[in-house]
Parts: C-alpha cells; structure tokens; sequence
C-alpha cells in the first residue's frame, strides 16, 4: 500500500514537474527526463525509487563537504531559531561580521571591503557596477566598458551575459541589446605548458589601444569553467594584473566556481601571486547549503565609489546577508580550513589523473585535462544528454555534461573508492554506444 501510494506520488511528481516546471536551459515543450531527488548524503543522491548515485558534480561546484553534514545542518537549525533573515539596511548581525572577518583574512591581500549579494551572476553585476562606479567617481565616467577573455562564463544576467564568451556563451541571441564589451583571444598555453609571451599579445593589444574607454578588465582565474573548462597558465594572469596597472584599469577575478579550494589553491589567483582589485565570491561559499556570494574590493575601490557624487554605492538587495546563508557560510570556511583539504584535493586530482587516462584512448575523445579537484573529458562531438545521462545514472553516477564536454568536481568528501567508481563509470560510458 505505501509502495503504491509513494510510486504515484513520484508519478505524479514527474508529472507535474514536466508539465509546469522550467528547469535550466530547457524547453517547456520538448523537457528532458528529470531523475526525482529524495535525499543525499556525504556524496550519495538518493532517488525517489530508492537508487543511489555518486555525486561527482557537487551540484555544479557548490557542496563540497557532501550533503547533509551534521555541523551546517547544526549551523542553519541553531541560526533558524535566533534569526533567519533581517533586513540589512541600518542593521547588522554577528553571522554576516564574522564571515566577512574570516572573508577578509583569508582571501589575497588587500581586498578588504566585502558586498553581501545573492547569486553569482549578482556578485558579477555588483563588480562591474562597483568598477563603472569608481571611474565615474573619479571623473571619467567614459572608462564604462570591460575587456574580458574568450571562451569565458560569468553568468546569465544582462551585463553578466555581455562578458561571457559571444560564440560558446548561449547568450547571441540578446546581442543586439547587450552592453558591447572587448573580448582577448582565449589563453592556449595550458597550465603546465611552458609559458608562451605570445599569448598575453591579444590582451595587452586591446588594453594598449582602448585603456581610455575600460574600467575593468573580468576574467575567472586559471580554471574557464561553463564557458569550455579550460585551466590555463598563471603567468598569463601575472601578465593580465601587471598591464591592468600599467594602463589604469581595474582587475576583476570571478572566483565564483574556483574559490574555496577547488584548483588546488583556496583561491585560483594564488597560482599566479597576486590579487584582483576587486573579487567575487559564490557557489561553494555555503558549502552548496544556501544562495549567497560576496564580493570583496580594495580599499582603493572603496574610498574612490564613496569619494565623489552619489557618495554610495547603488545596491542593496532584500536578502542582502542573509543571517542563515551567512551563518552556514562561516560554518563550511571553518569546516575547510580545520580539514587537511590541500592532500584531499591532491589526492582526488591523482586519481582522476589516473582514472580518466583511459578515456584518451577513445576515437571520440579530444583531450582529457586534470587540474585540482576538477576532471574534464572533452569529446569530438556534442553529447546526446539524454542518452548520456540516462547511462551515468545506470552506471549508478550523477554526471551532468555540456555540449562536448563531460566533467566533474566531486565533494572533496568522496572516498577513493567511490573516485575510482565515478571514473570508471565515465570511462565506460565514453566508450560505450551511448554517443553514436
Ligand atoms: N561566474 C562563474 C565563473 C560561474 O561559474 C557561475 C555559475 N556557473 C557564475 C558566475 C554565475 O553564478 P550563479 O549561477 O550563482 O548566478
């Protein structure tokens, strides 16, 4: 009896959901099959008919200490009972002032004054709009554009969209409406290549003849995440900082997907040495629990927005830090920095190193690419979701590919074993039919 009553609920569950439920990059009419979550714990999903996969997405670079770790379900319940949100505006709480004192210590130097937002692609317009602010304030309100560089993702609002890659991005079809940003050839020297002085040329060219009209130059990092998942060398992001402050532009790193550990650094700029002038935050911020990012800035960016007419800076949304969000923000830095994080993400980069090596041997395969806790497989062709997707979870994996590409970031959490099943379930379904 409750088995029967519990496979209409997921019937009528699926049913619903794919009649009225927009899910990411779908269509309303023709909806791709959707797999009912009941529950997840440490790197286990568990599915509505009782199967269990292994995470290796982390949902999309967010949990990375697993699911359902009793000390942030100890964080949000102790937080829920004493405040669960308040408005920020003429208010303040100890869970956003101390997340900001450990945001600041533990982030590069310098960067010392931190926005609370909601969302990554907010914490992205809240930087060009703190970078459109200080050159307006300090009289040049024409250094309102942005050099970024190809094949990078920021996110899906509007000015976010206009620095996302123009081809790869999915956003062409606002074009026409779009702020028009300069876009530098992407880096190809990879990141253990030997560094190549020709590949900074096609930024330090756009910097040298448009500096008059940039405000801030936006790029993620070492790793381009949803824009190709492409790790690329550090002194090209050395060399990016240098001619920033050689032509007058603001550096802004969008350490949304990178932040908290994932390359291998607790942040990405820490592999080139140096710090951005203004920094944002997301995604693993909560340790996946909560929607919150946060972006930090120099006092100098700080000083120069609050320094001239309006005096402000122009954002203050409802949720603005949120007291829970905050509060299990500062429960999963804790949790990371007490851990011996760096040999768990070296280890699990050893592994995937190891455990995706065969998939080069595939006809279908273009390159397979390691960096940190991040293993990417690109393939020659674009995958059939589907299908692909159908065989990850037969394979009792949770892997959500883009177009060519197949990767995943696992919870730094996931044991070897549960590693080398997640490989060995990538290997076997690139190898497989599933893709012709
Ligand atoms: N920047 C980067 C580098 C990202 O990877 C993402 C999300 N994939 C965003 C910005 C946007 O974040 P959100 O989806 O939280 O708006």
């Amino acid at each position: 009896m409750t088995e029967t009553l519990a496979a209409r609920s997921t019937a009528d569950l699926l049913d619903f959901d794919r009649r009225h439920l927009w899910h990411p990059y779908t269509s309303i009419d023709q909806p791709l099959s959707v797999y009912p979550v009941a529950s997840a714990k440490g790197v286990r999903l568990r599915l509505m008919d009782g199967r269990e996969l292994i995470d290796g997405m982390a949902s999309w670079w967010s949990v990375i200490h697993g699911y359902s770790h009793p000390r942030l379900n100890e964080a949000i319940r102790d937080q829920a009972e004493q405040l669960a949100h308040v408005m920020f505006g003429g208010l303040t709480h100890e869970p956003a002032v101390e997340l900001g004192r450990r945001l600041v210590q533990l982030t590069p130097a310098g960067l010392d004054r931190v926005f609370f937002c909601d969302s990554g692609s907010v914490a992205v317009e809240v930087a060009m709009k703190m970078a459109i602010q200080y050159w307006h304030a300090l009289g040049k309100p024409w250094k309102n554009r942005f050099l970024t560089i190809r094949s990078g993702y920021h996110g899906d609002t509007f000015h976010a969209m206009s620095v996302c890659d123009p081809v790869a991005g999915m956003h062409s079809l606002y074009g026409g409406i779009l702020p028009r940003q300069f876009f530098a050839d992407r880096p190809e020297c990879h990141f253990d290549d030997e560094w190549d002085p020709g590949d900074i040329a096609s930024l330090a060219g756009l910097l040298e003849e448009n500096h008059g009209q940039i405000c801030a130059v936006i790029l993620e990092p070492i790793v381009q995440g949803a824009g190709g998942m492409r790790f690329y060398h550090p002194e090209y992001l050395r060399q990016a900082r240098r001619l920033c402050d050689e032509y007058r532009v603001l550096l802004i790193a969008d350490e949304i997907a990178t932040g908290f550990g994932r390359s291998g650094r607790l942040f990405a700029c820490e592999h080139a040495g140096i710090s951005p002038d203004i920094l944002c935050l997301g995604k693993a911020l909560t340790g996946g629990y909560m929607t919150l990012a946060a972006v930090l800035a120099t006092a100098a960016v700080g000083h120069g927005i609050s320094g001239a007419d309006p005096g402000v800076f122009m954002h203050g949304p409802t949720f603005m830090a949120n007291p829970l969000a905050c509060r299990v923000a500062i429960a999963s830095i804790d949790l990371l920095v007490e851990s011996d994080w760096q040999a768990r993400v070296k280890r699990i980069e050893g592994l995937l190193r190891e455990g995706l090596a065969l998939c080069r041997e595939c006809g279908q395969v273009a390159e397979v690419r390691v960096l940190g806790a991040i293993g990417v497989v690109e393939l020659r062709e674009p995958v059939r979701l589907a299908a692909v997707q159908q065989a990850f979870v037969e394979h009792g994996v949770w892997v959500r590919p883009f177009g060519r590409l197949v990767y995943v970031m696992p919870p730094y959490c996931i044991t070897d074993e549960d590693l080398q099943t997640l490989t060995s379930a990538i290997c076997a379904v690139v190898h497989s039919e599933v893709w012709r």
